[in-house]
């Protein structure tokens, strides 16, 4: 097993237009992409070895919606990528954290994700992420 790599850190937001601040910094948008299984808009800025993932709720019904609703726009999730997502769900499963997806479900860039309950990473949402 490989471990893990930090891949990238999710933030809700409104609207795309947040990216600004990432363009400001010298952060370039290099993909946009409408995931319907999460209810978002994403947009993609790579920083180094890993990238920022903007957020944008498709819906009402997103639950980054719900997030933005009850949190206000900020970090919503950090992803991990895996290269064998299912032991590693399997693995955790066994030792008793919480999963919120139990087998993985599409993610953007055609990848394989799946996210473990806030409880099981002391409130901190965590993406798991295989590319395909
Ligand atoms: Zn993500």
């Amino acid at each position: 097993m490989t471990k893990p790599t930090l891949d990238h850190i999710g933030i809700a937001v409104k609207s795309l237009d947040a990216a600004k601040i990432y363009e400001a910094l010298g952060l370039t948008i290099e993909h946009i992409e409408t995931v319907e299984t999460q209810g978002v808009r994403t947009a993609f800025l790579a920083a180094g070895d890993a990238m920022i993932e903007l957020l944008e709720p498709s819906g009402p019904q997103s639950t980054v919606a719900k997030f933005i609703e009850k949190r206000g726009e900020g970090i919503h999730h950090i992803c991990f990528r895996v290269d064998d997502i299912e032991a590693q769900l399997a693995r955790l499963q066994q030792q008793g954290y919480r999963l919120i997806n139990e087998s993985p479900v599409p993610g953007a860039h055609g990848c394989r994700v799946a996210f473990l309950h806030p409880a099981a990473g002391n409130g901190v949402l965590i993406e798991l992420s295989e590319k395909q």
